[in-house]
C-alpha cells in the first residue's frame, strides 16, 4: 500500500524540460572555461560557479518574458530543404522576403547569438565585469541551444510523428545518464572564429541536417523495445519518476555512435570560442582591471524575478525546447 502510494506521488510530479536540460547546458559553460587563455582565465576562473549557475537563466526567463522562447530554436526546415538556400542569412534581408512575424515565429537563434556577441564584446570594450559575466552566461546558453539537432527542427519533440517527449530525451536524459562517466571534455583551448556568422549557420545546419537521424533512430529502436522496457522508473535529481529506461537510453546513444557527446564537446568549444572572441575583438582589455564588479540591484532583480517565474512555471512561449 504505501508503496502504490510513493508510486502515485512520483507519477504526478511533472518534470519540466529545457534546452539542453539544465544539467548539460551548465556543464558546457563550466567546460567552457577551461578553454580560455590565462589572461581570461583571471576573470572567468573564479566566476565559475556565476556562469554555471547563470547558464540557464534564458530558459527560466522563458517563464517570465512572452518573447523569449523564439530565441532558443529556429525551424528550419520551414525553409524549404537543406542547405536551405531560400533563407537569407542576415536578418534584414530574411525579414525582407519572408516578414519579421514568421521569422519570428519559426524562431530566431541564429541571429540572437549575433546580437548577444556584439553585447559581449561591448562590455568587454566598457571593462564592464558584471555585465560580461552575465551575458557570458547567457550568450553559453543560446549557442549551446543551436548545437541542438532538434531545436532546428519544427518536430521540435517528436509530435508529429507519435516521438512526444523526444526533446527532452535526447538534450536531457541522455547527458544526465552518460555524460559524467562516459563523455570526454578534454577539448584544448578556445579558437579565435574568424566569421561568426559563418560559424553559427553551420551549426545550424549540421543541427537542422541531425534532427532526421535523432528521430529515426528512436523511432526504430522503439520497435525493438516493449512499452515496460523503453520506460521505467528511475531516479533523477534524487526522485524516482517514470521515465526512458537506462537500457533504453544506453541503446539509444549507441544508435547514436556519439552524436550527444559531440554535439555537447561542440558546443564547449563553440562557447569558449565565442567569449574569446568578444575578448579579442575588444582589443584584449587587461581583466585583472575591470570596474562595476558587483551586480546592480536591477540585476540582482531580474536573477530573483527569474527564479521565482521559474517555480511558479508556465511557459509564456513554446515548452519543451
Ligand atoms: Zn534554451
Amino acid at each position: 500500500m504505501k508503496k502504490t502510494t510513493l508510486l502515485l506521488i512520483c507519477c504526478t510530479i511533472s518534470l519540466k524540460s529545457f534546452c539542453w536540460g539544465f544539467y548539460a547546458h551548465q556543464r558546457i559553460n563550466y567546460y567552457a572555461v577551461f578553454l580560455l587563455p590565462p589572461e581570461m582565465m583571471v576573470l572567468f576562473k573564479p566566476a565559475i560557479q556565476f556562469l554555471t549557475d547563470h547558464a540557464v537563466d534564458p530558459d527560466k526567463r522563458r517563464y517570465a518574458v512572452a518573447g523569449e522562447a523564439p530565441k532558443h530554436y529556429i525551424d528550419i526546415d520551414f525553409y524549404g530543404a537543406y542547405p536551405y538556400h531560400d533563407l537569407p542569412r542576415k536578418y534584414e534581408e530574411a525579414v525582407e522576403k519572408y516578414t519579421a512575424d514568421t521569422i519570428l515565429a519559426n524562431g530566431i537563434v541564429p541571429w540572437w547569438i549575433l546580437i548577444m556577441q556584439q553585447r559581449l564584446t561591448n562590455a568587454f570594450k566598457e571593462k564592464n565585469q558584471a555585465k560580461i559575466l552575465k551575458l557570458a552566461a547567457e550568450i553559453g546558453h543560446y549557442i549551446a541551444d543551436s548545437h541542438v539537432p532538434l531545436h532546428a527542427s519544427s518536430n521540435h519533440d517528436g509530435q508529429a510523428t507519435n516521438q512526444k517527449g523526444i526533446h527532452g530525451f535526447w538534450e536531457s536524459r541522455v547527458p544526465e545518464l552518460l555524460a559524467e562517466k562516459e563523455f570526454d571534455f578534454m577539448i584544448g583551448k578556445a579558437a579565435y572564429i574568424d566569421n561568426i556568422p559563418n560559424w553559427v549557420w553551420s551549426r545550424v545546419l549540421e543541427s537542422g541536417a541531425a534532427a532526421d537521424t535523432v528521430l529515426k533512430d528512436e523511432a526504430l529502436l522503439t520497435q525493438q523495445f516493449s512499452e515496460d522496457r523503453k520506460f521505467g522508473f528511475e531516479e533523477r535529481n534524487g526522485k524516482v519518476v517514470r521515465q526512458y529506461s537506462s537500457q533504453f537510453t544506453i541503446a539509444y546513444n549507441n544508435m547514436l555512435k556519439g552524436m550527444v557527446e559531440r554535439r555537447m564537446r561542440l558546443s564547449i568549444a563553440s562557447v569558449a570560442g565565442f567569449w574569446y572572441t568578444a575578448w579579442v575583438n575588444a582589443g584584449q582589455p587587461d581583466l585583472k582591471n575591470l570596474n562595476n564588479k558587483t551586480f546592480s540591484e536591477e540585476d540582482l532583480k531580474e536573477f530573483e524575478g527569474l527564479n521565482a517565474a521559474w517555480k511558479n512555471s508556465f511557459s509564456k512561449g513554446r515548452a519543451h525546447e
